[in-house]
C-alpha cells in the first residue's frame, strides 16, 4: 500500500491524502489552500486541467468535512469519480450554494456547484464503504464543522487511521477515546495520519465549549443587545450561544433566513439525539417586522451576524434604538482575522467589527489541543508510523509528550510505502 500526502504536510489548510493499493486509488479530502488577507487563494491546483490530471484513474474521494481546506476543489472533479461526504454535511453545503446562487452575477456557477454536491454519495457514521479492495469506515469526531469524520482505511491486511480535523474539548468530543479504543481492540492500526494545527499555536489556551458558554452568559448579563460573529456552520459554537441566551433572560435569538435554515438542518439531525442541538425558537430578522423590533428593543436580543454589507445595514437600522453601553459584538472566531497586523487579517472582518461600540473576543479552537494529540498517538499506538499533516511544521510533532518509541515512528516524508 502507498500513501501520498499531496498537500498538507507542511501547512495548515489545503489537505489532500492519497491511499493506493495495486488496483485502487482513493483520496481523502481535496482541499483548497487557505485564502490570503485579500481573500485570494493562491492555488496551482485550482483548475479543471490540474484536477483532471491529479484525479486520473482515481476510484473515489472521501471528504472528512466541509471546510474549504478539505472540500473546495470538488467542483473541478470529473463527474465519473464518486465523491463521498457525510449526509448532514452534504445538506449544509447544498444550503450554502443555494444561498450563494442568489448572488446575481455568479448564479450559474453556484447552481452547478450545488448540483455537483447533490450528486455526492452520503456517508453514515460507522457504515463502511468498499471501493474495490479498499474499505473505508467513517467515525464521528467533534470539530468546528458538523458532521466531521475520521476514516479507518483497510486494505491488503493493513489499517490506516486518518483523523481529519478533530478535537476533544467540544460537546461532542467525549466520544473520541471510546471510538479510538474500539478501533484498536478490533485490530492494530499500522499508520496514523493525524492533524497538528495546535502545535504551532501553543500560546492559545484551549477552553471547552462548556467553559465558553459560562463566559458568554456573563457577557450577556452585562449587555442587553448582543451581536455574535461566529461561523454559520459551526454547530457546537452556535449551540453555545443558543444555550447561553436561553439561560440568561430568554431574549429573542435572531438571525437571517440562511442561518435559520442551517440551524434547521442541525436540529433535525443532531437535535434528535440531544436537546443541546435543538434550535427551536429562532427568529429571522426583517427590517419591517415591527413586532420583532419592539420585542428586541424591550428585552434585548442575541443576533447572529456575518461580516457583510447586509448585516452592516441591519445593524444601522437598529442602531438608533440601541444604547452604546448596552451593546456588544462577541467575536467568536480565530483572533488573527481581526488582528490588524497579522498576515491572516481580513479587511472585511476588521471593517465590520469596528462599527460596534464594544467588542468581546471569545473563542476556543476547533482543533485538538497538544495534550489531546499526544493522547491520540498513545491510544492508537500505530505499529508502523505517525504521519503529521495540517500543521505548519511537520517537525513540531517531535515536541509531543509521547514515548520515544512512538517518536521514532514519526514520518515526515510525503510518500510512504506500507
Ligand atoms: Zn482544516
Ligand atoms: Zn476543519
Amino acid at each position: 500500500m502507498k500513501i501520498t500526502i499531496h498537500r498538507g504536510i507542511n501547512q495548515i489548510g489545503g489537505c489532500i491524502t492519497e491511499v493506493a493499493t495495486e488496483n485502487t486509488r482513493i483520496f481523502i479530502d481535496l482541499g483548497q489552500n487557505l485564502p490570503d488577507n485579500e481573500g485570494v487563494s493562491n492555488d496551482e491546483l485550482a483548475s479543471e486541467e490540474s484536477i483532471k490530471n491529479l484525479t486520473k484513474d482515481l476510484d473515489a474521494i472521501f471528504y472528512t468535512h466541509y471546510h474549504g481546506d478539505h472540500l473546495d476543489l470538488f467542483h473541478f472533479v470529473p463527474n465519473i469519480i464518486p465523491q463521498y461526504i457525510g449526509q448532514v454535511a452534504k445538506q449544509v453545503v447544498i444550503e450554502k450554494y443555494k444561498r450563494l446562487s442568489f448572488i446575481q452575477n455568479d448564479k450559474e456557477r453556484f447552481e452547478s456547484y450545488r448540483d455537483q454536491v447533490e450528486n455526492m454519495i452520503s456517508l453514515r457514521e460507522g457504515k463502511s464503504v468498499q471501493v474495490k479492495d479498499i474499505k473505508v469506515t467513517p467515525y464521528f469526531v467533534s470539530h468546528s464543522a458538523y458532521e466531521s469524520f475520521m476514516f479507518l482505511i483497510e486494505a491488503e491486511n493493513k489499517r490506516i487511521l486518518h483523523t481529519g480535523d478533530f478535537r476533544d474539548h467540544g460537546y461532542l468530543g467525549n466520544g473520541l477515546r471510546k471510538i479510538l479504543n474500539k478501533i484498536v481492540i478490533e485490530g492494530a492500526v499500522d499508520m496514523l495520519i493525524i492533524e497538528g494545527t495546535m502545535l504551532s499555536r501553543q500560546g492559545e489556551r484551549v477552553k471547552t465549549e462548556n467553559e465558553l458558554q459560562k463566559d458568554v452568559i456573563s457577557i450577556m448579563n452585562q449587555y442587553k443587545n448582543v451581536f455574535v460573529l461566529c461561523s454559520s456552520t459551526d454547530m457546537e459554537r452556535l449551540a453555545t450561544f443558543y444555550a447561553a441566551n436561553k439561560k440568561v433572560h430568554n431574549r429573542p435569538f435572531v438571525c437571517d433566513n440562511y442561518q435559520k435554515n442551517i440551524l434547521k438542518i442541525f436540529s433535525k439531525s443532531a437535535g434528535t439525539k440531544t436537546p443541546l442541538f435543538r434550535f427551536d425558537s429562532v427568529y429571522d430578522f426583517r427590517e419591517n417586522n415591527k413586532k420583532l423590533h419592539d420585542w428586541m428593543q424591550d428585552k434585548g436580543f442575541c443576533m447572529l451576524v456575518r461580516p457583510t454589507e447586509k448585516f452592516s445595514k441591519y445593524y444601522n437600522s437598529l442602531r438608533e434604538q440601541l444604547k452604546d453601553e448596552d451593546t456588544v459584538l462577541i467575536y467568536s472566531m480565530w483572533g488573527m482575522y481581526i488582528q490588524a497586523k497579522s498576515k491572516y487579517a481580513k479587511e472585511n472582518y476588521l471593517r465590520f467589527v469596528n462599527q460596534f461600540p464594544n467588542i468581546e473576543k471569545l473563542h476556543t479552537s476547533g482543533h485538538a489541543s497538544v495534550e489531546c494529540l499526544s493522547d491520540v498517538c498513545k491510544i492508537v499506538n500505530p505499529t508502523k508510523g505517525i504521519v503529521p499533516i495540517h500543521g505548519e511544521d511537520k517537525n513540531d510533532y517531535y515536541s509531543l509528550d509521547i514515548p520515544e518509541a512512538l517518536k521514532e515512528r514519526i514520518v515526515t516524508s510525503s510518500i510512504i510505502n506500507l
